[in-house]
């Protein structure tokens, strides 16, 4: 079985000489444990972080050892109760084409209520980051206006669909092609959007949202926390997701220069861990999936073929080469 290893701390932007694809054996199945061949993986931005060599939420990935991540894959072989030759499941060892895992870290899931993919992305972890991040953290009610940053990928495109779809008063994304943009008011509905590349940050939203914003969902940081602190209203919050402006950067970002500004406007800004939020998943896949149905939520997946193409993907997604969930297909 081949696998990603990191074989490098990046310093900077990662390089392809920081990955190495390397034949592995597979250890025997132990009590519990089941064999899966995954059918595809998820390459996401969190990860860059788990590339240096620092205590934070989810431990750093050791050199010269796989890589992991969320994966879905089918069972071929299974110790654990339960779980049946022939299932499909989603777990936490990607980066690689078979895995031994244990049954009680996998969940099962339905192929024909979803595309395996969604459990990647609309329906898995980027999706409850979207809907817990506006509802719960961002405390988003009805009516209000909501501007969201990297809204052409899998969290911010969802973030920008699913505050539309709750009433939203005007929903503003930003994101880096001029396609992209297109895609955000023709395809998903947003009210307004613009590339960031184009122009200066804090003009274009004020353009963009007249009235000012009440919630803004980051997965950017730097200019663009920045403009949106301008932008928002008395009493606005600031859902802090991401920040992926900064992940390759080698020194701090100046920006926001305008802090102060939130205390004569009594702002919120609130960090967001998805893993706070399992409590809502029901709740979540309910409510999307059954906007996917009507075709009232759309998605995008950018899916790379090949296993020998992983790093390459993840390159990609920090270069900003995915419109909605980038996800390595090891599907024939
Ligand atoms: P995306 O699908 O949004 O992919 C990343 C995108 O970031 C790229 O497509 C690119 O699009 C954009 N990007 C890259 N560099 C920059 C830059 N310098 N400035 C602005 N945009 C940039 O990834 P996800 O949806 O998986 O993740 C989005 C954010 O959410 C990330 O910051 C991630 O870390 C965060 N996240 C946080 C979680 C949490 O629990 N806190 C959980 C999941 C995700 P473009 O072409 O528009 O530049």
């Amino acid at each position: 079985s081949r696998e990603w290893h990191l074989v490098a701390r990046p310093q900077g932007w990662p390089t392809p000489d920081d990955f190495a694809l390397r034949e592995a054996a597979l250890p025997e199945l132990a009590d519990g444990q089941i064999l899966v061949k995954n059918s595809y993986f998820s390459v996401d931005p969190y990860m860059r972080g788990r590339m240096n060599d620092v205590k934070s939420y989810v431990p750093p990935f050791q050199l010269d050892q796989p890589m992991d991540g969320g994966a879905v894959g089918e069972v071929l072989a299974s110790r654990a109760e339960g779980i049946a030759v022939g299932d499909h499941v989603l777990h936490g060892l990607g980066w690689r084409e078979y895995a031994v895992v244990d049954g009680s870290r996998a969940a099962k899931v339905d192929p024909s209520l979803a595309p395996l993919t969604a459990y990647l992305g609309v329906l898995g972890m980027p999706g409850l980051t979207a809907y817990a991040g506006l509802l719960e953290v961002g405390s988003f009610k009805e009516g209000e206006a909501v501007f969201v940053s990297g809204a052409a990928g899998a969290v911010g495109s969802e973030v920008g669909q699913i505050a539309r779809l709750k009433g939203a008063s005007r929903v503003i994304g930003s994101a880096g092609t001029d396609e992209k943009v297109k895609l955000l008011v023709e395809e998903y509905g947003f009210d307004a959007a613009f590339n960031y590349k184009n122009g200066d940050v804090t003009r274009q939203l004020k353009e963009a949202a007249p009235d000012g914003i009440d919630v803004y969902f980051d997965n950017v940081g730097g200019d663009h926390l920045e403009a949106a602190i301008s932008a928002l209203n008395v009493h606005g919050r600031v859902a802090v997701c991401g920040m992926i402006s900064m992940y390759n950067a080698t020194e701090p970002s100046p920006a926001p220069r305008n802090l102060a500004m939130v205390i004569g406007k009594r702002l919120r800004l609130q960090g967001l861990l998805v893993s706070d939020h399992s409590a809502l998943r029901p709740q979540f896949v309910e409510e999307v999936s059954a906007w996917i149905r009507s075709g009232d939520l759309k998605y995008d997946e950018t899916k790379v073929q090949g296993i020998e193409n992983g790093a390459e993907a993840f390159l990609g997604l920090l270069r900003g080469d995915n419109t909605g969930k980038m996800i390595v297909s090891l599907a024939d």
